[in-house]
This record gives C-alpha cells, structure tokens and sequence, in this order.
C-alpha cells in the first residue's frame, strides 16, 4: 500500500521470484510496469538463472517486480512506493540471501530510495544487499552503462568472427531508456551510426545520426516522449505509434522489452538486408522471429548472452562492496569486456561442441544450462 499526493491509499501486488541458488545468492533485477504478473517475473526469473551462470560470476537467478505504474507519478509518490515494497521485501534479501538490482523502471533513483528503507529496518549499511546504487553511497563505476556497452561488445565479438565490425555501419536500437542509450553511446564510439530509436509512444528517425546529448537530456533528466527530441532536432522525424524494424539498418538492438521483435518485423530486417541482431533486452524477439533470422543468415544474440553485462557489472559491484573498494572506470571497463568475450567464446565453442557453429542461441542455453546443473548435482541432491 502507498499514499498519493492527494492522501488517497492505492495497492499494488509486488512480486519475488527466487528461482536458482546454486551458484551464489539470487540475483535480478525489481521491474515496475503495469504489465508485471507472476508469470513475467518467472520468465524472467528463469531467464536469469542461465544469464547469470554464464558470467562466470558467483551469482544464482531471480526477479522481481511490482504492477506499479511509476509513469505521471510525482517523485513522492514513487519514493513511498519504493518504502512500502522494500517494507515487505527486506526480509527475504542479504548479501549472501538475496541481491536485486534495478530494471524496466526502476534506476539508481528507486535502488537509492529501496537501499534507504532497508537500511532503516535493519540498522545495517549492507552495501552488498542491492546494487545500481548511487557512486557515493556504494555504487560501482560502468553499472550504468554496463547492458548496453554489454550489448555492443558482444555485438563486435560476433561480428568479428566474420571480418566484420560496427565502423560505418547503419544501426537501429529499439527503448529509449538506460540500455538503449548506453547502446547507443557504445556504438557510436565505434563508428557506428544509429538512425532511430523508440519509447513506447512511437520511434524517432534521425538521418544524421541520433544526438546523445539530446537524447539524454529528453529522456534522462525531463523524462518527456521523444516528440521532444524531434522538435529540437529538425531534421529528424518522430513515427507516432511507428514500427522501428521498418527503418533500414545493418545492425539492430533491441533494448526496449520482451517480445517487441516479431515474425514479421525479422522477415523486414533480413529483406532491408540486415546483418546482425544483439538482444539488449530481455526476450525481445518472438521465437518464429528468431527462427526467421537464422534463415536469413543474420547474426544473432540472443539475450541472456549479449546483455549479460549488467548483471556481470552488479557481481563486480558486490565484489567492490566485500572489499570496501572502488575501482576506476577504464579497469571495470575492461572487465566488463573480458567477461563479454568469455560469454561469446563459451556460446560459440558449446554451438560447435553440439553440431550446431553460429548458433548462439544454442550455445548460451546449454553452456548455462550445464554450469547450474553441474552446480545443483555438486551441492548433493535431496
Ligand atoms: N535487470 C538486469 C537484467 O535483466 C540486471 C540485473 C542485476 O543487475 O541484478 O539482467
């Protein structure tokens, strides 16, 4: 229960899923969207459990969330949400118990106001029980943008098994929202020019390449739809309700949700002559469209591989909150490309071990799969 501006008390059912414990404590992400039931934060919850092994890092799956529509809701507002979940939630977490982090809806601002609650109930500054947070206050350097520069790295590891790269390229990312724009950061740094991206009221198309500072300062810190961005950026046109898998593009990344890249929108894709697909997102493209990709000979990555990278930068946040340290942006950056690497390496060489090169989607769902069974069988079965 929460108190609107007005006084008036509403109710929203709040959700965690603690799916998988073999390989360390439960660790995922909160998600607050209308659309959170059971049955999202269980898929993503066992999503998780492969993502999370495939790291590398000592971490188990889980998810959570609440039907908490933060959309026209006042900071107040939002923060009592933030008390009255975690008011309920901090008995089931800890360091070594439990770890959530942020996702759709929920950034350092929740994480910051959730950390405050659970503090306050137990009397403890466990730093290690959350991550996302603020950098003063135990956050790590690179969580941020660790999903989507994630995203892109494993992009380029794919790419350039081919001879290929992101320089030069045409490339769309679907969201608008942290993953997206570190994508888009990541790829523009690399050469790349990203053309369109979209929130959920439609997408906008810019030929000059999208304007991060613009970008950011609509999304980031006025927090309006992207009609802003195109009023500030004349050669650009805003698609109100538009399909961004209509734009042309070399390379696409979806990073804005589950199940936003269908049947259809891959048969466009591979007619406009597409040549990879990175999942910044969890589960964005529908299974007819993935089959439809791999038809058509266009790289793909599926999620709980290519944006691995937030959850591998959270492991690296834990382990900077153990030893009281913080490390510099460049170092945790280059871990997060390292782990990037080891992830493509152990998809692609599990894909070739089972019959199956270039599969990736194959190799991530075995090479997961077998780390946490091995793990589960080692722990002794009851
Ligand atoms: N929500 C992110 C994911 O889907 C990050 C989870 C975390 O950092 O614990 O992987």
């Amino acid at each position: 229960p929460w108190q609107d501006d007005h006084g008036d008390v509403h109710i929203n059912r709040g959700y965690r899923v603690e799916f998988n414990s073999a390989l360390g404590p439960y660790k995922g992400g909160l998600r607050f969207h209308p659309s959170v039931s059971l049955g999202t934060v269980k898929f993503l919850g066992f999503e998780q459990i492969f993502k999370n092994a495939l790291t590398g890092m000592p971490i188990g799956g889980g998810k959570g969330g609440a039907d908490f529509d933060p959309k026209g809701r006042s900071e107040d507002e939002i923060m009592r949400f933030c008390q009255s979940f975690m008011t309920e939630l901090y008995r089931h977490l800890g360091e070594y118990t439990d770890v959530p982090a942020g996702d759709i809806g929920v950034g350092t601002r929740e994480i910051g106001w959730m950390f405050g609650q659970y503090k306050r109930i137990t009397n403890r500054y466990e730093s290690g029980t959350l991550t996302g947070k603020g950098l003063a206050w135990g956050g790590a350097l690179v969580r941020p943008e660790a999903t989507g520069y994630g995203a892109v790295f494993f992009l380029q590891e794919m790419m350039k098994v081919q001879g290929r790269s992101v320089d030069g390229r045409t490339c769309v990312v679907s969201g608008a929202g942290n993953v997206a724009i570190n994508a888009i950061a990541k790829l523009e740094q690399l050469g790349g020019t990203v053309v369109a991206c979209s929130d959920s009221q439609g997408y906008v198309y810019d030929p000059d390449g999208i304007h991060l500072p613009t970008l950011r300062e609509v999304k980031e810190v006025e927090r309006k739809t992207l009609e802003a961005y195109a009023e500030r950026r004349p050669n650009s046109q805003h698609h109100v309700r538009g399909n961004i898998w209509e734009v042309p593009c070399e390379i696409a990344l979806p990073c804005a949700t589950q199940n936003e890249l269908n049947a259809s929108d891959a048969a466009r894709l591979v007619a406009n002559g597409c040549l990879a697909v990175a999942e910044g997102a969890n589960m964005p493209t529908t299974p007819d469209g993935i089959e439809i990709l791999r038809q058509g000979g266009v790289l793909f990555g599926p999620g709980k591989a290519a944006n691995a990278g937030g959850v591998a930068t959270s492991a690296l946040e834990m382990q900077q909150n153990a030893a009281r340290d913080s490390w510099s942006f460049s170092k945790t950056e280059a871990k997060l490309a390292e782990i990037m690497s080891s992830i493509h390496e152990q998809c692609a060489a599990t894909a070739e071990a089972y019959g199956r090169p270039g599969d990736y989607v194959l190799g991530a769902n075995i090479a997961g799969f077998v780390k946490v069974a091995e793990a589960m069988c080692a722990l002794g079965l009851i």
